[in-house]
């Protein structure tokens, strides 16, 4: 069965959005995984099919009621729908590459998408929604997060890397950012690419390749597993 992506949204106008082209697009088109994105103003109240109103206690800005975005969810899942309820949100969990992976092994994921203040804190815990973060920054909506998280699994699902199912060496996987690339040509502006690749020696190659990578992380990241590493090569680039 297809990977299945449900959104829920004010804006379903912007799915697929940038994820009807490339890698992505073509693998919709082929139907390894399927996307559809509901609005939310369809379960609105009234003649103006409202969604939100004023924050309990008073505040700037309007709050997505729980009432609406239930009946939405609702809507949206069946009695036997597996998939995980996520809810983007600046307070939710940092989205990981190892949660990306598990998303992507999943059966596909349901995403709400908040809007304004945000949501209802009730319909949080009534209906079980997870809250997931992009990063420590506050975009003015959900949709773009939800494409985010959306363009992570989906190019892990099977078939749709195609030739670059160099996935396992990527950024993150194993705790380190990746080694530096180069290709063609060999030199350019009195830059010239590492010998050791040209070598066409390909243990030399992977271990310049593993000491790139460490020192690389410790520099820009030493907060991630393989940051920290006090047997690299890369710690002289630190501490001179
Ligand atoms: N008042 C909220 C706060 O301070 O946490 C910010 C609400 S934001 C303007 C509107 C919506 O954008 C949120 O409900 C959420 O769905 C989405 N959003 C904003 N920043 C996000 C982030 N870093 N990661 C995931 N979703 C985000």
């Amino acid at each position: 069965a297809p990977w299945r992506a449900t959104i829920l949204t004010l804006y379903p106008e912007m799915f697929p959005g940038p994820l009807g082209v490339s890698l992505s697009g073509d693998a919709l088109t082929r139907g390894d995984w399927t996307l559809e994105a509901r609005n939310i103003r369809e379960h609105g109240l009234g003649r103006h099919r409202s969604v939100d109103d004023t924050p309990a206690g008073g505040g700037a800005g309007m709050v997505l009621r729980c009432d609406v975005l239930a009946a939405a969810i609702d809507a949206a899942t069946g009695a036997d729908d597996q998939r995980p309820r996520l809810l983007m949100s600046p307070r939710g969990r940092p989205l990981t590459q190892a949660r990306v992976r598990d998303l992507a092994g999943g059966p596909g994921a349901l995403i709400v998408c908040g809007r304004f203040e945000g949501v209802d804190e009730r319909v949080i815990e009534g209906r079980s929604l997870e809250e997931v973060s992009i990063g420590d920054y506050v975009l003015s909506g959900g949709e773009i997060a939800a494409l985010v998280v959306l363009d992570a699994c989906v190019r892990l699902l099977p078939g749709v890397m195609g030739k670059m199912e160099s996935g396992i060496e990527e950024s993150f996987e194993g705790g380190l950012l990746e080694y530096p690339h180069y290709t063609r040509p060999r030199d350019w502006e009195s830059r010239a690419i590492p010998d050791v690749l040209s070598s066409g020696n390909h243990a030399a190659i992977a271990r310049w390749r593993r000491a790139e990578a460490e020192r690389i992380t410790a520099e820009r990241r030493p907060d991630l597993p393989g940051g920290s590493r006090r047997d690299q090569a890369a710690s002289k680039s630190i501490t001179g």
